[in-house]
């Protein structure tokens, strides 16, 4: 929804390494033992995957993060190169709570041709099983076992909440959601309005209302 309404690519490290594996090249042999056991990359070659994809033109007038930075060396790296490219960055802390994490994440699906995602008890395909855009059998995703998210959990406890405080002593603006109350429709429009306000996108660019028809939602 973020992507749609601030027409800006959505960079996901996770998507990336995804489909790194797939193809089964290098990047992929090196990623896949650590995903599946909830481990991280190392920083080096997420670094390198970001760099490269951002110095693509489609970022030129901004992106949206997903998934990285996740360690202090990666926000370090990520600064530099944000000034370097002339970006001005902005933090979106969505909070939710651990034991609601699991819940959802052990009733996503994925699909294995497009990659959507769907979710067994919030945003269910129309038909048991099967992906609603191109009719493929969804799977769960590698990563999504109950013991590899409660160890994803511990790694962002270790690795990855110090950044909150690592961003804020940067002069970086950091906007609290709470990830959980409210609608995406709501999140979405919370996290676009806080944007324009610190003057990082332009509010008469991005729609006040998201369109209900898009995702099959009624208000
Ligand atoms: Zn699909």
């Amino acid at each position: 929804m973020l992507r749609h309404n601030l027409k800006i690519p959505h960079i996901s490290t996770g998507d990336m390494l995804r489909a790194h594996i797939a193809a089964g090249d290098e990047i992929g042999e090196q990623s896949r033992g650590l995903l599946r056991s909830g481990k991280l990359v190392s920083d080096e070659l997420v670094n390198e995957l970001v760099r490269a994809r951002i110095s693509e033109p489609d970022c030129r007038s901004g992106i949206i993060l997903d998934g990285y930075p996740r360690t202090v060396n990666q926000a370090g790296v990520l600064l530099d190169m944000m000034q370097q490219n002339g970006f001005r960055p902005a933090v979106i802390h969505l909070m939710v709570d651990y034991e609601k994490i699991v819940a959802r994440l052990t009733g996503r699906r994925q699909c294995p041709v497009c990659g959507t995602l769907y979710s067994l008890t919030t945003h269910p395909p129309k038909v048991e099983g099967v992906c609603d855009l191109d009719g493929a059998t969804l799977v769960p995703r590698d990563d999504d076992r109950e013991s590899v998210i409660r160890e994803r959990l511990d790694q962002y406890d270790m690795q990855t909440r110090p950044l909150l405080n690592y961003f804020r002593q940067a002069g970086v603006p950091v906007i609290k959601i709470d990830g959980a109350a409210a609608s995406p429709e709501n999140i979405m429009r919370h996290i676009s309005d806080s944007l324009a306000s610190l003057g990082l996108i332009d509010p008469s660019v991005y729609p006040r209302e998201a369109p209900a028809s898009e995702a099959g939602v009624t208000r």
